[in-house]
């Protein structure tokens, strides 16, 4: 089984910085996890929710693809990931069914893990993130 569960679910707001109102701290739920992941140029809390999570990503510059989501829809669900059991497998399994890629090959996203994204016109209208930790 290549798609082993829904990993999290990447929500693009405008601000995660201290103070500001994201639902799950109405929850009493903290973030586990902050991190800023340059490559994306954002910002990111990842907050635990059973056995998937709720990830946060507020941008860190104007030419991040957070902020260009963000001035196009405003705040609201980015992508959805799915954690595989073997990233360079799924991803030549969607090639062969016609799927376009944005990531041919993965990358390092948050938390170390190797990423890649699926185009959202191929997936129903969802930008779908695949994700294998690394050992
Ligand atoms: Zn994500």
């Amino acid at each position: 089984m290549l798609l082993e569960k829904i990993d999290h679910l990447g929500i693009a707001v405008n601000s995660i910085a201290e103070g500001y109102k994201v639902f799950p701290l109405a929850f009493g739920i903290e973030p586990h996890k902050t991190e800023e992941v340059a490559e994306q140029r954002v910002k990111v809390a990842f907050f635990r929710v059973g056995n998937s999570n709720l990830e946060f990503m507020e941008p860190t510059s104007e030419d991040s693809p957070i902020a260009k989501f963000l001035a196009k829809r405003g705040e609201g669900i980015h992508h959805v990931c799915f954690k595989v059991s073997n990233i360079y497998e799924a991803l030549a399994k969607l090639k062969s069914e016609g799927m376009r890629l944005i990531d041919e090959t993965p990358r390092i996203g948050a938390e170390n893990k190797l990423v890649a994204f699926v185009h959202p016109k191929d997936a129903n209208g969802v930008l779908i993130e695949l994700s294998q930790p690394q050992e």
